[in-house]
């Protein structure tokens, strides 16, 4: 390319697959560009800035917080943006690509396994969730509305636990066969928020929130 303009420059067809790739992507952040000048930040170009604009503008979707919460444990916070995105392999996804021989649901064996019907509607789901709320004295399903931050946390932190659990649950009983009481779900979901909360509490919220921990029978 020695001379040619390097903005308007096109590989030759004959060139190398890596040129070409290079020569793409150069045309591909071209775009970014208004004469010299990065059109996305007025600091300039940068791999973030770039990432950025190729990224597009993606409005929050609103239970992001409610999943992505720097109390909510990072592996429940997984399982949980993936319920929120109906991604997990539930045997209705697996059925349908013939994956496995039955679409309905592990724990009732009557209704083909969804998310919403694993997660809510599921008469075993349904027992779990209605031990939290005796526990929490609150409606479980909906985040709770105004309410002190801390509570709102407490939730969140409830609400992905028991998620993760009830797929642990699921993925046990599709290979042993084996489903335990609902009560002892809830004791570990319980035992783990529990832990979490503890640890997370700092002696800001341990002052403003310990009405609202004690009152969730926590030792605040
Ligand atoms: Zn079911």
């Amino acid at each position: 390319m020695k001379g040619a303009d390097w903005y308007t420059y096109s590989p030759p067809p004959d060139s190398n697959w890596n040129w070409r790739n290079i020569c793409k992507v150069k045309n591909l952040l071209a775009a970014g560009y208004q004469g010299n000048k990065w059109i996305s930040d007025a600091r300039g170009y940068s791999i973030s800035a770039g990432y950025q604009w190729l990224q597009g503008s993606h409005p929050p979707v609103p239970w992001y917080k409610d999943v992505w919460d720097s109390w909510t444990i990072p592996k429940h916070c997984v399982i949980g943006w993936l319920i929120q995105r109906k991604a997990l392999n539930t045997r209705d996804k697996l059925f349908q690509h013939g994956i496995s021989g039955s679409n309905l649901c592990v724990f009732c064996e009557l209704v083909p396994e969804t998310h919403d019907h694993l997660f809510s509607d599921c008469i075993y789901s349904k027992q779990v969730i209605s031990l939290i709320e005796h526990w929490l004295h609150m409606r479980f399903q909906t985040p709770p509305g105004h309410c002190p931050t801390v509570r709102r946390k407490v939730w969140r932190v409830v609400k992905l636990s028991h998620w993760y659990v009830l797929w642990m649950e699921r993925n046990t009983c599709r290979i042993e066969l084996k489903l335990r009481r609902p009560a002892l779900l809830v004791s570990e979901i319980q035992k783990t928020v529990q832990l979490r909360i503890q640890q997370k509490m700092s002696s800001v919220i341990q002052q403003t929130g310990s009405v609202c921990l004690n009152s969730l029978g926590f030792n605040s």
